[in-house]
């Protein structure tokens, strides 16, 4: 961090799968809450170095959904109900604050790399262009100082 001053950071979370796929429920909340310290500590060390203060966007998720119910949630996949439901954070100087949303367009975790590529002022050409949009949001191009919906 230090050296590169990254203008977009991802952290892509997975730990609480593996204790989830283990039946500890009691693990993944503590992975979770660790995993929230996590976050703290990497946002306050950006926001210590000037050159990443206010200039870094922190995109965070996990790596897919999880089903939900008493014995569901222990699991994931297409047969697994709630394994649907994915998550995804981002904070920045190009997002703007529009807190929890819902009744968006459903996203995929496909379009993850094209909207990483577009917080970097590139865009992002996968060969199945439709699957693959940035994230519906607004979004400043610092590398070109316009806005754009997607
Ligand atoms: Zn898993």
């Amino acid at each position: 961090m230090s050296n590169a001053h990254p203008r977009a950071l991802f952290v892509g979370h997975g730990e609480t799968d593996t204790w989830a796929h283990a039946g500890r429920y009691d693990l993944v909340l503590q992975s979770a809450h660790h995993f929230e310290q996590f976050v703290e500590q990497l946002w306050e060390t950006m926001q210590q170095m000037p050159e990443c203060r206010d200039q870094t966007t922190f995109i965070l998720t996990a790596d897919h959904g999880r089903g939900s119910g008493l014995v569901e949630w222990k699991d994931h996949g297409a047969e697994t109900k709630g394994s649907e439901n994915i998550w995804i954070a981002v904070t920045g100087p190009d997002t703007p604050a529009l807190y929890e949303r819902g009744n968006q367009a459903d996203v995929t975790h496909a379009q993850i790399a094209a909207t990483v590529a577009a917080f970097l002022g590139k865009d992002f050409v996968p060969r199945c262009r439709r699957l693959h949009r940035p994230f519906p949001m607004y979004y400043k191009l610092r590398s070109r100082r316009e806005t754009r919906v997607v």
